[in-house]
């Protein structure tokens, strides 16, 4: 039987594709070049006992009737498929020098919070926690599928969303004119988008921080439930996801994709693939390159021209014989800087690559589902992610394994040693187990292109009216990742599923 979608590529974006496909009737079939599914979101096992999902930590709209229930419905997981909220009082919890805000659901609560940390600037902090607000529904409207009589209806949150078109953050904090500290506490999830307040774009901020208001969430049975349940959908329906095959070719004839040539990564047999459809989850500007960029449309052309997310580091860290709820540890991401400046910070790590003084993130997955444990009943596992260089990492890999290893351990001595001050006292005699992963890691075992983290990099320009979509010019072909949607597992959930309604006419996001 003719393969219906052809899919390269696991990451999310292409799996919850392929589901939907191959629950309505249709055949899929899923190239994979890595040995685990899930691009990002993969999950791993490190010593035999200790999982760790590559990237994500925490997840938004995945409430009732918000896009990945929609979607979890549609496939009949929203019953197995479940999550778990975050603390609504405190889901984020920001700490710097001298002040720390735990960052509520509620939008009065949060005014309430920083006006009393903040009294003199009580009034602007108001008007700028209502125009976050504001921002977010006018976003809310503008997100395809558009339905024109929404956005006349509600034209001045829409005219509000639009006057941000290219904002960053640090526009908007000095628009209201913010005190600095409330601007970092309010920022300090910055590697949520590895981009600091100056280059941030604001629509990207608003729609984080409002999205994970509304519910930051934990899938109960870890993001590998999750990704091999979307897998098992489409398997059920006589679907296919091939692991280990690397997409080195494609074939076009005339201006229209019809397959693709892939090498087996164990026997490195060639293999030719063919579909109806060829839907592209692996990076579309690296895609463009292997087919031929002048094979695209000036517009496309223009829209691939985006530059990528910088990359992060992340330390994975198993401890033993100690319970992190004992030091402020919960259902809650901690957020670190020792800078009052998230500017400064961000410019001192990632490009003098200097982590004496570092802002971070602490993630503990172990304290947030009670169901099924990622690691042994007396251990915990806590992670922690910072910005890195990839052309520095890169450099450092290429000519000394030595320095390399160097810095990774350095890295983690400085973040472990604020740990130690501020959270957890003797942390390191705890600690059974840990690994760290660089942007070189990003680019070996998530495949993506310097090792970029969101794919395009989340600034107003790569942000604005230009940005790419699933159009690539090229027929039977359409783009399906991050950089053509938009990067996070709710909004991967979103591209997915927004291609299967634009190409199957049947709406689950709304209007079609
Ligand atoms: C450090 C970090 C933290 C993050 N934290 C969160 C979080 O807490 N919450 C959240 O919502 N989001 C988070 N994200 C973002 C989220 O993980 C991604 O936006 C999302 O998973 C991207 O999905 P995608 O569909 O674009 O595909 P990708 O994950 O990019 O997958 C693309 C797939 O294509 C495959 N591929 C590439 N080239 C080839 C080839 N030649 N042949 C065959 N296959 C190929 C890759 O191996 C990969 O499996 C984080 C990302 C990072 C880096």
């Amino acid at each position: 039987m003719k393969t219906d979608y052809l899919i390269l590529g696991s990451g999310l974006s292409g799996l919850v594709f392929g589901s939907l496909m191959a629950k309505s009737g249709k055949k899929v079939q899923i190239l994979e070049v890595h040995e685990h599914p899930g691009g990002f979101g993969h999950t791993f096992m490190m010593a035999k006992k200790y999982k760790f999902n590559a990237q994500l930590h925490y997840v938004w709209d995945c409430g009732e009737g918000y896009t990945v229930n929609r979607v979890l419905k549609k496939l009949n997981l929203d019953r197995t498929v479940t999550f778990e909220r975050y603390d609504p009082d405190g889901f984020d919890r920001m700490i710097m020098p001298g002040y720390s805000l735990k960052i509520p659901s509620e939008s009065e609560e949060l005014i309430h919070r920083l006006s009393e940390l903040f009294p003199q600037d009580a009034h602007q902090i108001r008007k700028f926690v209502l125009e976050v607000k504001k921002t977010r529904e006018g976003l809310k409207k503008l997100s395809p599928p558009v339905n024109p009589a929404e956005l006349i209806q509600h034209f001045g949150e829409v005219s509000c969303a639009v006057m941000y078109l290219y904002s960053t953050l640090q526009d908007v904090f000095d628009k209201f004119n913010l005190p600095v500290e409330a601007q970092t506490l309010l920022a300090l999830q910055w590697p949520d988008f590895l981009l600091p307040p100056n280059q941030l774009s604001f629509y990207a901020w608003v729609i984080l921080f409002s999205g994970y208001q509304e519910g930051a969430f934990y899938p109960t049975k870890h993001f590998e439930f999750v990704i091999n349940s979307l897998i098992k959908v489409i398997e059920d329906n006589g679907g296919e996801v091939i692991l280990n095959h690397e997409v080195t070719n494609f074939m076009v004839t005339d201006k229209a994709v019809t397959g693709v040539k892939a090498v087996n990564q164990i026997t490195h047999e060639a293999r030719e693939f063919t579909g109806e459809t060829i839907i592209c989850n692996i990076d579309p500007k690296k895609a463009a390159q292997m087919i031929g960029i002048d094979q695209f449309s000036p517009k496309v052309r223009r829209q691939l021209n985006y530059d990528y997310s910088p990359s992060n580091y992340m330390a994975y860290c198993v401890v033993k014989d100690i319970d992190l709820r004992d030091y402020g540890f919960g259902k809650w991401n901690t957020f670190h800087t020792g800078h009052r400046n998230l500017n400064q910070a961000f410019t001192q790590m990632y490009k003098n690559h200097d982590y004496s003084n570092p802002s971070f993130a602490i993630t503990t997955p172990t304290l947030l589902t009670e169901t099924e444990r990622d690691c042994p009943d007396d251990c915990q596992i806590i992670e922690f992610l910072t910005v890195a260089n990839y052309a520095y990492f890169k450099q450092l890999q290429d000519t000394s394994r030595k320095a390399y290893n160097q810095k990774k351990e350095e890295i983690l001595n400085y973040i472990l040693d604020v740990v130690e001050k501020h959270y957890i006292p003797n942390l390191r005699k705890y600690m059974v187990f840990k690994i760290a992963g660089t942007p070189t890691t990003n680019e070996r075992f998530c495949w993506c292109p310097h090792g970029n983290s969101y794919g395009s990099s989340l600034t107003p320009k790569n942000m604005g009216l230009g940005r790419l979509n699933h159009l690539t010019s090229l027929k039977n072909f359409y783009f399906c990742n991050a950089s053509s949607g938009y990067p996070g597992f709710a909004p991967t959930f979103w591209t997915g599923a927004l291609l299967y309604q634009r190409l199957s006419g049947d709406v689950i996001l709304g209007t079609a």
